[in-house]
């Protein structure tokens, strides 16, 4: 059979933009022609996926990005306090993040971006800050009782 009838065509009527008289010759066409029937159900099959995969997509994309950041924040709480348990790496951490403070502050005024990226990654270690210096607090404590 000769068919008129394009996949654009196909695709207008299945979105059900083509006008009425256009909807009715086609229909009548398809119950006669099993290739164009055929071509139909395969774009309809092509068209439904489309539809229905991409919202998925996106959703599970976000569901895993926020199970992956949410597993480095766990795994990065379980490093720091790891590091926290021992007190012999704690008076090397607070020189250490004194003298990044001490030197991001003194040239915050030309890099106020690093210093922000460096407060952010740091955030949690400088909030430790109090707990770093009384653990320093208890260790000189130690040193003057043993003299
Ligand atoms: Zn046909």
């Amino acid at each position: 059979m000769k068919c008129n009838y394009t996949d654009k065509d196909l695709m207008l009527y299945y979105y059900e933009e083509l006008d009425p008289s256009m909807t009715e010759r086609l229909e009548s066409h398809l119950k006669k022609c099993s290739q164009c029937t055929d071509s139909l159900n395969k774009l309809k099959a092509t068209l439904d996926t489309i539809e229905i995969k991409d919202p998925e997509i996106g959703e599970s994309f976000w569901t895993n990005y926020r199970a992956v950041v949410h597993k480095k924040i766990r795994e990065r709480k379980s490093q720091n306090k790891t590091v926290l348990l021992r007190p012999r790496f704690i008076q090397s951490i607070t020189a250490a993040l004194l003298m990044l403070v001490i030197v991001f502050g003194g040239v915050r005024l030309y890099e106020n971006r690093r210093q922000e990226i460096f407060i952010i990654e740091n955030y949690e270690l400088m909030m430790n800050i109090e707990m770093f210096e009384d653990y320093e607090m208890l260790q000189y404590l130690e040193e003057f009782e043993a003299v």
